[in-house]
């Protein structure tokens, strides 16, 4: 990962966020965690807590998303994210962000939002029917919003996020034919090589708001039952007959953190052949992912045992934040001819 940081450009701003609607998973970590960790050291760098976008699903439930803030802290904290290194922040107590997203909307179609295929995707996995969140069909305006605000240019995010950049560009786009000069810049995404974790049954993306996370903080007990029950190939009834390696989620999870890629391949090529069991290689992602989460789980506790410093420490990041994203709605309401004077 450090290799393809370095090929990127001194200039870039790299901005993320994370809905707050529970606790960090493994998808997190390895489709945008592992990267932001590594990029905070070269880079200026931006992470939002979107409790905002978190509402839109849950307007009527909102302690899911209050309770969530500073379990999200301390997992970037657990994790490595250094707020020395990166600017730690919080959607709701940034106005800017609100008020970027009102002067958008007025650029963006219905339909077009009704395109967005993550957006499709999500509306009929919650089963909204047709009583969809009017928040929830524009959070991708609001997104753009956020990313603007930062001028952020490079944004580590997984697949699902790939319609969001595209639709924040339009905007952009949008908003420099208005003014007629660059006064936003465009963002591009940035992959890991696992774009989009399986869940353990591998019939969805690892999502929190779905119920089917190997959560950051999840204890020894819950790794080792996420990994029994894990998804394999159902065809491989015994030992010996040969398996199949695509679709195999325990094989997903295993080129996705396993660190030894050349001990992956030939527990691979051993299954293909057949005479290694599920329960082997079962054995293997374990060792693994125990070995991985046992420390962030520690510092992760550690962390939540002082929530008044967590807090602090999210303040401080909003504080500054909140006159870096001024600047860029100022700049906005004055392309629209709208700034007459600030109170
Ligand atoms: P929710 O279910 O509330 O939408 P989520 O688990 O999808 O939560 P988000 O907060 O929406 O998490 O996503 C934060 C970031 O993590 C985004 O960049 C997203 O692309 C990335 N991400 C989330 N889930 C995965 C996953 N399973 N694999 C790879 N990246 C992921
Ligand atoms: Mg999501």
């Amino acid at each position: 990962m450090n290799n393809e940081a370095t090929s990127i450009s001194s200039e870039e701003k790299i901005l993320t966020g994370d809905r707050a609607t529970g606790s960090l998973h493994l998808g997190h970590y390895v489709g945008s965690l592992s990267r932001r960790i590594d990029l905070q050291h070269q880079y200026h760098q931006t992470i939002l807590i979107a409790d905002l976008q978190g509402l839109t699903d849950n307007g009527f439930n909102p302690t899911k998303v209050s309770s969530n803030i500073l379990n999200l802290m301390a997992d970037y904290l657990a994790v490595g994210i250094d707020p020395t290194k990166t600017t730690i922040c919080l959607q709701s107590a940034l106005p800017a962000l609100s008020e970027l997203t009102m002067y958008y909307s007025n650029l963006v179609s219905v339909s077009r939002l009704q395109r967005n295929p993550t957006v499709k995707n999500e509306i009929a996995n919650k089963e909204f029917g047709t009583s969809i969140p009017t928040g929830f069909l524009t959070y991708p305006i609001s997104q753009a919003a956020d990313i603007t605000a930062f001028k952020g240019t490079l944004i580590p995010v997984g697949d699902d996020q790939l319609p969001m950049i595209e639709q924040t560009n339009e905007i952009v786009r949008k908003i420099n034919t208005i003014a007629d000069k660059k006064v936003l810049v465009e963002c591009k995404p940035l992959l890991s090589k696992t774009p989009r974790l399986p869940s353990p049954d591998g019939k969805n993306k690892m999502s929190k708001s779905m119920n089917n996370c190997i959560f950051l903080g999840a204890s020894e007990k819950e790794i080792t039952k996420a990994v029994k029950g894990m998804y394999t190939d159902a065809n491989h009834l015994r030992v010996d007959d040969p398996g199949q390696i695509e679709g195999n989620i325990a094989f997903t999870y295993l080129d996705a953190f396993h660190p030894d890629a050349d001990l992956v391949q030939s527990l691979k090529d051993h299954y293909q052949r057949g005479g290694l069991g599920d329960s082997k290689v079962k054995a293997v992602l374990n060792d693994c992912l125990q070995e991985l989460l046992a420390p962030i789980r520690s510092q992760r506790e550690l962390f939540l045992s002082d929530k008044a410093e967590l807090l602090a420490t999210l303040k401080a990041g909003t504080v500054s934040a909140h006159e870096e994203t001024q600047q860029v709605l100022l700049d906005v309401k004055g392309l629209f001819g709208l700034n007459l004077f600030e109170i």
